[in-house]
């Protein structure tokens, strides 16, 4: 099973939906959560499918739902939850995606942990989902980092991943670099994905992504990451990591993004038409920069499903998910050929 062909990068068109920022836990790098305010509280199903509508005319064949963990503990996301008629979020999150499939957008889903059955009952509507591991420092637990965060217990979310191959769930994880794991701890949190893998077979990509200091959050003094370090994690990936996993970088947050290719990363994961959501003070540029930038190197950027295509098979994918991927590979944006003299710098 061989993921990526040599010289190609593969993307996803991907639009971004956060039903809620409610999240339990207080990450110190986290610029995302908001437990109180307009953006603690749910988004209605008609809102959703508003923001699904402007997915769909920007092209966009991804849509990650994605949020922060123990949003039922929320008072105004359960009566939200209940106004909209649903006894739980994963009803609430399914009903998001059937129509996201209407669409002919796959949904991707990152919600934290989440427990066997709950995957099960999602891969009928979401063909990949995801969650990063981070790190398995348990060092960090009592660090500004993960103190304040009991759902970043390293056992907790390997148990996640367990959990998302034992219900045949394509996946993707990923590590923070720079958060004040050691660099031993790195290879670690490596092998024990790669092992997890060798049981399940279900992860599609390792996401390497440098930590970014924001306004206002516990760490926003910590220094980011030296570029070195995020070039050896690459390399450190790509060594443990079995060659069907794919390395990703994000190139937004990684700028040196064709040094990271060279080291090994395959993937730059969602490119966005409406920048990053998550990493709200981060430069997005267009699909078509980064094709001509690679391009000068030997490179073809591709567009890609929200799942790797290896996982295109009755044992990853329900039938109506197999037939949903056939239609949404129409979809997928093909780079014209004056893309190579996007020179400039094209903001999103
Ligand atoms: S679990 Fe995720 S959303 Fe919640 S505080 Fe940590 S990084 Fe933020």
């Amino acid at each position: 099973m061989a993921h990526s062909r040599p010289k190609i990068i593969t993307y996803s068109s991907s639009w971004t939906l956060v039903p809620t920022h409610y999240c339990r836990n207080t990450c110190g790098y986290c610029a995302f959560v908001q437990r109180t305010g307009a953006r603690a509280q749910l988004v209605s199903i008609n809102e959703a499918r508003r923001e699904i509508e402007r997915a769909h005319a920007a092209g966009a064949t991804e849509l990650l739902i994605m949020s922060g963990e123990g949003v039922e503990e929320s008072r105004a996301v359960r009566d939200a939850l209940s106004r909209e008629g649903y006894t739980t979020y994963i009803d609430y999150l399914i009903a998001v995606a059937r129509i996201a499939l209407e669409y002919d957008i796959l949904p991707h889903v990152n919600i934290g942990n989440v427990g066997e059955d709950e995957l099960r009952a999602l891969r009928a509507v979401a063909p990949s989902m995801g969650m990063m591991l981070e790190t398995l420092d348990a060092g960090l637990r009592r660090s500004a980092a993960h103190l304040r965060a009991p759902d970043k217990e390293p056992a907790r979310r390997l148990q996640t991943l367990r959990a998302a191959g034992a219900a045949r769930v394509p996946w993707t994880t990923g590590l923070l670099i720079g958060i004040g794991e050691t660099e031993c701890s790195r290879a670690e949190t490596l092998k024990a994905i790669a092992r997890i893998h060798e049981q399940f077979g279900h992860i599609q990509e390792v996401i390497i992504q440098p930590f970014t200091p924001h306004t206002g959050t516990l760490m926003e003094e910590q220094r980011a990451p030296r570029f070195e370090e995020v070039r050896n994690a690459v390399l450190l990936a790509r060594e443990l990591l079995p060659r069907e996993v794919a390395v990703q970088i994000p190139p937004n947050i990684a700028p040196r993004f064709l040094e990271l290719v060279e080291a090994g990363a395959r993937d730059f994961g969602g490119i966005s038409p409406d920048g990053d959501r998550i990493n709200l003070e981060e430069r997005w540029l267009a699909a078509s920069f980064y094709y001509a930038q690679l391009a000068k190197r030997g490179y073809t950027l591709r567009a890609r499903l929200a799942m790797y295509d290896d996982f295109i098979t009755p044992h990853w994918l329900s039938p109506e998910m197999l037939e949903r991927a056939a239609r949404v590979r129409r979809r997928l944006p093909q780079f014209a050929a004056d893309s190579l003299a996007t020179e400039k710098e094209v903001y999103v």
